[in-house]
C-alpha cells in the first residue's frame, strides 16, 4: 500500500512583480511531504524557503503548477477551501506572533476559537494541557513579555500542535534564540511531532539543528536539491559494522597480542548493533517516501543478515581453531583463506557498492555456494577413512561456510535494493 503525501507539490513556479519587474523565484519545483518525516529546507537567504513555506501552507495564492494538501488541491481553490486546509496546518514563525496582550494560556486557546465543539473551559483546558508538554505549566498566566524568547517559541509549538495539524510547518523559528535555546526549542519540537505523529517541514539557515531532518532539502535560484540524512547515517553506521567482520578472521593468526580476541569483538558488534536496529525499526514504521520506506526495510534486512551472518562467522572461527586432527586443520586452513577473501571483498563492498561491485559479489557468492554444495555432496558420499570427529568437522565446517555465503549473497541483495531506490548507472 502506498503512503500519499501529505502535502504533494507539482510543477511549482512562483514570481513577484510584472514585466520589467518581474522576478521569478521557484521554478518548477516537485516536491512531496509525508506524514511522520522531519524535512529541513536551506538555502541562501532570498532563495524562495518563506515563499515555499508559506504556498505549502496555503497562505498564499498559486500561480502556476499544483499544491496538494491532504488531498486537497489549492490551484484556483474557492477561499472556504483554502480556510479549511490551513486548519489542518501549524505554523511557526521566526518571531514568535503571539498576541502581546493575551497571556500564554489565551494565545495557545485562541488557536481553537475556530472550532464550534470547543467551548470556553474546553478549549482552557486543553491549552494547559499543551502547555504542559511544552513544560510551561507554570508560566500559563504570564503575558508575552514576560516570557523569555525560548518559552515563546514554546507558546507557539503549542499553540501549532493544539489542532492536532497534519504537517508543522515551522519558518526560522530559532533565529531569535541564542545557541542552546535554540536547539532545546527545535529538539521539542521533534520529539513531540514523532510522538503526535505529525510532520514538519522547517526552514533553517541553522546547520547545527540539521541532524534532526530525515530529509534535507536546498533551494538554489529556484530550484531544489534533496538529501536523505536520517538513512544516510544508518547506512554510514551498517557500513561501520560490515567493515568490523574482517577483524574477526585476525583472531585466528593473531600471533601477537594486538589482535582483538573473538570475545571483544563480538562484544562490540553487539554494542554497535543495537543502537541501530532499533532506530532502523523505527524508521521502517514511520510513514514516509516510498523510496525512504524501501530503503530503510532493506537497511533492516541486511541487519538481520549481518546478525546471523556474525553468528556463523564466528562459530566457524572458533571451529577452525579447535581441529580434531592435522589432516583437518590443512582443510580448516584453506576454507579459512577463501572465507578471507570473501570477508575483505565484502567489507569493501560494503564500503562503496557500486553496481558492478555489487555484481560480482553477487556472482561470487553464487559460484561458491554450488561449490560447497559439491565439496559436501563429495565428503559424505565418499567415507573413506575419516574419524567420526573428523566427519562431524568436515559437515560443521562446510554447514557453517555455506551459511556465510548465503548471508553474504543475501547482504549483496540488499545492496542492490538499495542502489536500486537511487538512479543508478543503466545496466550493460
Ligand atoms: P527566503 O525565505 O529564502 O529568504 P523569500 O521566499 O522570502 O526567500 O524571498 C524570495 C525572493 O522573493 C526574494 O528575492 C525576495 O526579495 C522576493 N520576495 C519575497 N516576497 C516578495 C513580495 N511580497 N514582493 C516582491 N518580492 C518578494
Ligand atoms: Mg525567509
Amino acid at each position: 500500500m502506498a503512503i500519499e503525501p501529505f502535502i504533494a507539490i507539482q510543477d511549482l513556479c512562483h514570481a513577484f512583480g510584472r514585466g520589467e519587474l518581474r522576478k521569478d523565484v521557484l521554478q518548477e519545483v516537485s516536491v512531496s511531504f509525508y506524514p511522520g518525516e522531519v524535512v529541513i529546507i536551506m538555502g541562501p537567504s532570498g532563495s524562495g524557503k518563506t515563499t515555499l513555506l508559506t504556498l505549502a501552507g496555503a497562505l498564499r495564492t498559486v500561480q502556476q503548477g499544483s499544491i496538494r494538501v491532504d488531498g486537497t488541491e489549492l490551484r484556483n481553490a474557492k477561499p472556504a477551501v483554502v480556510m479549511a486546509v490551513r486548519r489542518r496546518i501549524g505554523f511557526i514563525f521566526q518571531a514568535h506572533n503571539l498576541i502581546a496582550s493575551l497571556t500564554a494560556c489565551e494565545n495557545v486557546q485562541l488557536a481553537l476559537t475556530v472550532d464550534p465543539a470547543e467551548t470556553a473551559a474546553s478549549s482552557r483546558k486543553k491549552a494547559l494541557q499543551y502547555l504542559e508538554m511544552v513544560g510551561l505549566a507554570e508560566h500559563s498566566r504570564k503575558k508575552p513579555d514576560e516570557l523569555s524568547g525560548g518559552q515563546k517559541q514554546r507558546v507557539a509549538i503549542a499553540r501549532a500542535l493544539i489542532r492536532r495539524p497534519g504537517i508543522i510547518l515551522a519558518d526560522e523559528p530559532t533565529a531569535a534564540l541564542d545557541r542552546k535555546t535554540g536547539r532545546e526549542v527545535v529538539d521539542l519540537l521533534q520529539t513531540l511531532a514523532r510522538k503526535e505523529g505529525v510532520a514538519i517541514l522547517l526552514v533553517t539557515h541553522d546547520n547545527r539543528i540539521l541532524d534532526i531532518a530525515d530529509r534535507i532539502i536546498t533551494l538554489d535560484e529556484g530550484r531544489i536539491e534533496e538529501t536523505h540524512r536520517g538513512m544516510e547515517r544508518l547506512r554510514e553506521a551498517l557500513t561501520a559494522l560490515t567493515t568490523m567482520l574482517p577483524k574477526y578472521t585476525s583472531t585466528l593468526s593473531a600471533e601477537t597480542g594486538e589482535a582483538e580476541s573473538l570475545q571483544t569483538l563480538r562484544l562490540r558488534f553487539r554494542e554497535a548493533r543495537e543502537p541501530l536496529l532499533s532506530s532502523a525499526a523505527e524508521f521502517a514504521a514511520r510513514k514516509m517516501s516510498p523510496s525512504l520506506m524501501g530503503q530503510a526495510r532493506s537497511l533492516q534486512d541486511q541487519l538481520h543478515d549481518l546478525a546471523l551472518y556474525e553468528e556463523a562467522l564466528a562459530s566457524l572461527l572458533l571451529l577452525l581453531s579447535a581441529p580434531p586432527s592435522e589432516g583437518m586443520r590443512s582443510f580448516g586452513d584453506s576454507f579459512f583463506q577463501s572465507l578471507e577473501f570473501l570477508v575483505i571483498t565484502m567489507a569493501e563492498t560494503a564500503e562503496s557498492p557500486v553496481y558492478d561491485g555489487i555484481d560480482l559479489f553477487l556472482q561470487l557468492t553464487e559460484d561458491r555456494e554450488s561449490m560447497m554444495t559439491g565439496l559436501r555432496e563429495k565428503y559424505f558420499d565418499s567415507v573413506g577413512g575419516l574419524e567420526e570427529a573428523e566427519k562431524r568437522y568436515l559437515f560443521e565446517l562446510t554447514d557453517l561456510f555455506t551459511r556465510t555465503i548465503y548471508l553474504m549473497h543475501q547482504c549483496a541483495l540488499s545492496w542492490r535494493v538499495w542502489q536500486q531506490t537511487e538512479p543508478i548507472a543503466p545496466e550493460p
